[in-house]
């Protein structure tokens, strides 16, 4: 393929890359932005292959590689489960940063094009931030993997002087780099460079630390974005510009998600960074899962009564959580909606931006069971009405409907808009035990008077509540 052919294709899966990405901003059309997505894909990667600048005696080792890669990853998405994708994202994101950081090191050591002049200090720039953002992309989210997952405690660690050391270590950063960028050779050159990228890297791992568990939602999107800058910046140093654009695109909409993000949990953006937030509760357990100290009575209900509570009401408002994607109820929960919304009861869900453990986690889940979209709002469009609803039914959601966000000051979500469940005249909470939530806090919406507690597994208890609805 001639150069203007491999650029041709390049323009073509650019553009198909953009419409992905506008596909993949409404449900109805999400699927065609992926076909988008994989088609541009296919082309990017075939023109690479048969571009001008492959030589055909590497074919075969590429032609390997790709059906090793495409093997585990083909593998990896067949097996992985719902409540799996956001630790598989963020080990795909932290592969991108290593990729960046191998093509750096092996394009500095690559003496066949030799650069003189303006242009050499050029190349030599893009290889030093491609290998920083590199490194920290790549220690940064095999921390959240480890977080995600349940590995690494959400808890933040918050080392004393922790903004000052990493004021320090972003000043060694630029030293370094004036002396990579003054070195003669690479023998010279290699110190420095591996100097930066210890520190880069111990900068993520330091960076993702210090987030507290409620914050993760803006660092996963944004290391998603980091990955797009680290993509970009290894375009930069092999001259490739559909990786250029490519990183461009997954970098910028990954900081947009960031802002939005922080925007929805009302935090400062810079501050999540610098970490620190999230970190304020005097007894914060373990991520997911330890039960905090109870504040007083709770009551608990049958399914039957539930669906009895369901059966009188006039509007219903479900809002649900991570424990709807563990318990894979969405489809029970679609056919409760139907069975309800027949028997002319107004039913609606609320979701909040960073319910479950991705961005859009519940749409997708609720998209998968065929929820109509319309009945499917955002917590802005819905926290107004919960005053004038008569019963709200959480399903394995605790954060998300934690009134401490609002109340307590001290607690490591204050100030996080939350839904209003408990304005309702009812609120039926279900999930397996008292265990706190991906924050790690109690919840004071369990002791609340107008609030009952349907113990179990949300599958099963739905289940139960559907049988006894159509009784
Ligand atoms: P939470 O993690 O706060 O709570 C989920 C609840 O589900 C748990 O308390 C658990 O209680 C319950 N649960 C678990 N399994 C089941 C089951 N099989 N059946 C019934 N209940 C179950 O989830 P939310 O959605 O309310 O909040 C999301 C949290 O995750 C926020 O803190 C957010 O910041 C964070 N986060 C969000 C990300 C995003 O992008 N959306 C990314 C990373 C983190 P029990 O064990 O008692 O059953």
């Amino acid at each position: 393929m001639n150069f203007n052919l491999a650029t041709t294709a390049y323009l073509g899966a650019a553009i198909l890359f953009i419409l992905s990405l506008g596909g993949l901003s409404n449900p109805e059309t999400s699927r065609r932005g992926n076909l988008y997505g994989v088609v541009g894909m296919a082309l990017a990667v075939l023109a690479t292959i048969v571009g001008p600048r492959v030589a055909a005696a590497g074919v075969p080792w590429i032609i390997a590689a790709l059906l090793i890669g495409g093997s585990v990853g083909l593998y990896a998405a067949k097996t992985v489960k719902m409540t799996q994708m956001p630790e598989l994202v963020a080990l795909m994101h932290s592969l991108v940063g290593l990729a960046a950081c191998l093509v750096g090191f092996a394009s500095y050591v690559d003496t066949s094009v030799q650069y003189q002049g303006a242009e050499k200090a050029i190349h030599e720039v893009e290889i030093y931030v491609g290998i920083l953002i590199g490194a920290v992309t790549f220690s940064g989210s095999l921390i959240a993997f480890g977080k995600l997952n349940g590995k690494i405690g959400g808890k933040p660690l918050l080392l004393p002087a922790r903004h000052w050391l990493n004021l320090l270590g972003l000043l060694a950063v630029v030293w370094f780099g004036r002396e990579f960028v003054n070195a003669h050779d690479v023998q010279s050159g290699m110190t420095p460079l591996m100097v930066m990228t210890a520190i880069a890297l111990l900068f993520g791992i330091h960076m993702v630390m210090a987030i507290g568990g409620a914050d993760m939602p803006v660092v996963v999107s944004m290391l998603n974005s980091y990955s797009g800058w680290a993509a970009a910046a290894t375009g930069f140093m092999l001259s490739n510009d559909l990786l250029i654009v490519t990183g461009a695109l997954v970098g910028s909409s990954g900081a947009i998600l960031s802002y939005i993000m922080c925007n929805a949990m009302n935090r400062n953006f810079i501050s999540v960074i610098a970490g620190g937030f999230g970190g304020g509760a005097p007894a914060a357990p373990k991520a997911d899962g330890a039960a905090a100290e109870p504040q007083g009575e709770v009551v608990p209900v049958s399914a039957t009564e539930t669906a009895e509570l369901l059966r009188e009401a006039k509007s219903v408002i479900i809002v649900p959580g991570y424990g709807m994607a563990v318990a894979q109820a969405q489809h029970t929960v679609n056919e409760i909606t139907k069975t309800l919304r027949e028997r002319g009861v107004t039913v609606r869900f609320g979701i909040h931006p960073v319910a479950g453990r991705m961005p859009g986690h519940m749409n997708v889940l609720l998209a998968e069971a065929k929820v109509p979209y319309d009945i499917v709002l955002e917590m802005d469009e819905i926290n107004d009405d919960f005053p004038d609803t008569d019963v709200v039914m959480v399903i394995g959601a605790n954060d998300i409907v934690n009134p401490s966000a609002q109340d307590d000051p001290t607690s490591p979500i204050a100030g996080m808009p939350v839904l209003e469940v408990w304005k309702a005249r009812a609120s039926i909470v279900m999930k397996r035990s008292m265990g706190s939530g991906y924050a790690g806090v109690d919840n004071p919406l369990f002791y609340k008077d107008n609030n009952r507690m349907l113990f179990g597994d949300a599958k099963k208890m739905l289940d139960e509540v559907l049988v006894a609805l159509r009784a």
